[in-house]
């Protein structure tokens, strides 16, 4: 039969995926979680990245740039760490890019995170930096996750038409980076890579999450489930089904506005309901 070229995530697919920590799990082996984010200039984004990493599942959370003290501030859970990424521990997968500038500074820590050998999210201002050659050489997955803005820079080509053929362009963006690709919008997809397989459709958003700091908590939250061991596929999808469940319980019953570091908060609440 065909291979249907879309589907619906639903869930119980998503709550089939959740990584569970058995008898034997200790922090180290649920996973740990690296996120290079944050600036001078955006020390928030740090923040929300590690809260939604917080609550995605990995056993911990490194916090690696020049928001330590912020991040500490309001999370002192967080491994805090200033240097390279590659000097600050194992980690099972990394987390590039929210407010993370575009310096040089950016930039190699952008090229240290992609040189490791584990699965590697890249967002916002990781995805400026980077070009296709830059994931060739990687032995690892990868995982982008542009909004249609950062997904038409990555392509070269204008916002509308990525806007007016969303499909085709997250198909082409996987091709051409050899990637795996969530694109967010009011409906996210989520690309498995190069080649055939279905595109996955999140179902569970809502206008309420068009806010500042958003995508910072959906990097983090799928950073951890990455290192918590679900493929580069399947953390997207499971970030994106949740992040958009946690924004609905955080302005349900009467739809008022969330904040970002609402979303991250209600998470916890959401995976209750989908375990
Ligand atoms: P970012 O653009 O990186 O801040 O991420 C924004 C987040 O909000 C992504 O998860 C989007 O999918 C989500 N989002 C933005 N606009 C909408 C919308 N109109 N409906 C549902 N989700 C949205
Ligand atoms: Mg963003």
């Amino acid at each position: 039969p065909p291979v249907p070229d879309v589907e619906a995530l639903q869930h119980g697919d998503v709550a089939a995926l959740l990584p569970r920590p058995g008898a034997e799990s200790d922090k180290y082996r649920r996973g740990v979680v690296g996120v290079v984010a944050g600036s001078a200039r955006y020390p928030g984004a740090a923040v929300l990245a590690v809260a939604g990493a917080l609550r995605g599942g990995a056993g911990a959370v490194r916090y690696v740039g020049p928001a330590a003290d912020a991040v500490i501030a309001r999370f002192p859970e967080t491994l805090v760490h200033s240097g390279p990424p590659h000097k600050a521990g194992r980690v099972q997968a990394w987390v590039v890019g929210p407010g993370l500038g575009d310096d040089a500074a950016a930039r190699q820590s952008l090229d240290d995170v992609l040189a490791s050998d584990v699965p590697v999210l890249v967002d916002a201002d990781g995805l400026r930096l980077l070009s296709p050659g830059d994931l060739r050489s990687r032995n690892a997955a990868t995982l982008l996750t542009p909004h249609a803005g950062e997904a038409a820079a990555l392509l070269g080509v204008p916002r509308e038409q990525v806007e007016q053929s969303r499909l085709a362009h997250v198909r082409t963006l996987a091709e051409r980076y050899g990637a795996t690709v969530l694109l967010k919008g009011s409906t996210t997809l989520i690309c498995p890579g190069p080649g055939p397989g279905p595109v996955r459709v999140n179902p569970t958003g809502t206008g309420w999450l068009a806010t500042a700091g958003s995508g910072d908590v959906l990097s983090g939250l799928t950073g951890s489930l990455l290192a918590a061991g679900l493929s580069t596929h399947d953390a997207a999808s499971v970030g994106a089904y949740l992040h958009g469940l946690a924004a609905r319980h955080a302005t349900a019953p009467t739809g008022a506005p969330i904040a970002a570091h609402d979303v991250a908060a209600a998470l916890p609440e959401v995976w209750r309901d989908v375990l």
